[in-house]
């Protein structure tokens, strides 16, 4: 390990650097790296999570946007067996790595967590597990039950094709520069078999996206650019009902159904 100049947080990478040894090694006994994973880190930042991840495994890939962190990493660790992407993890091609049992994981920027989480999963087949420390509402939104405040269309699809479990709350003081806002890790596996059958990813991503468009409003008119009240009483969904006490079921039955009619 060499020294290498000190690195300046930048915001619009949303860089929060992990600093309390404890949680980093809490973190780590979470993650749990085995000889033979493939594990990618996102966002290695200045390698807390990293240095000690690679004393476990025979490869890891990161992924970092900041090129000044990108140098700091390289004069860092000296390690053949660290492979740095230079990379936007947005954009970045997953498939590309040719291995389809994947651990994903990082202590995300937070600024891009949603849509990074919907970018990750058009590679669902490709990853084994998520483990990601996001802003603690995120993760709340995503594990959220049907009926609550924070059911929206990150819980439904997230909860449609993997199983999400909320692990761990870190406190802001755990970090420089500390966040405003609390933190907690996210479990996320891919199912194999998803728990209900859907004809159409894309028909799913429109009916959820549009159900939850406008959270006050009716399904009746939430959907109406895309089913007509016949339809949906037919699959015995009311037409007064708001997408928040919609079930994952009822959205795959109103989707399979768009789907259906699209394609009659
Ligand atoms: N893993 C480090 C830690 O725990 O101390 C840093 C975490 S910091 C919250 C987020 C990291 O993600 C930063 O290193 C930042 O530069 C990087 N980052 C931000 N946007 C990114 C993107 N679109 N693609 C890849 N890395 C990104």
């Amino acid at each position: 390990m060499h020294k290498a100049p000190a690195h300046k947080a930048r915001k619009r990478f949303g860089q929060h650097f992990l600093s309390d040894q404890t949680i980093i090694e809490k973190i780590i006994n979470i993650i749990n790296p085995q000889k033979h994973d493939h594990i990618i880190e996102i966002g290695p930042g200045k390698g807390a999570l990293t240095i000690p991840i690679i004393k476990s495994v025979n490869k890891l890939n990161v992924i970092e946007i900041d090129k000044d962190l990108v140098n700091f990493l390289k004069k860092t660790i000296d390690s053949e067996l660290l492979v740095i992407h230079e990379n936007d993890a947005l954009k970045f091609n997953y498939s590309k790595l040719n291995h389809s049992d994947l651990r994903i994981i990082g202590n995300l920027p937070y600024n891009i967590s949603t849509p990074l989480l919907f970018h990750l999963l058009s590679y669902k087949n490709l990853i084994k597990e998520m483990l990601f420390m996001l802003q603690k509402e995120v993760v709340e939104r995503i594990c959220a039950k049907c009926g609550t405040k924070q059911y929206g269309r990150l819980s439904v699809t997230l909860q449609y094709y993997c199983n999400v479990e909320s692990l761990l709350v870190i406190k802001p003081d755990a970090f420089n520069p500390s966040p405003k806002i609390d933190s907690a890790i996210i479990k996320i596996v891919p199912l194999v078999q998803p728990r209900y059958k859907l004809n159409s990813d894309e028909s799913f991503k429109i009916i959820v996206r549009e159900a939850f468009s406008q959270r006050r409003k009716t399904i009746r008119n939430g959907l109406k650019n895309y089913l007509n009240e016949d339809e949906i009483e037919k699959i015995g969904i009311p037409l007064n009902e708001r997408a928040e006490n919609l079930h994952i079921k009822d959205f795959v039955k109103l989707s399979n159904l768009y789907y259906q009619l699209q394609n009659n």
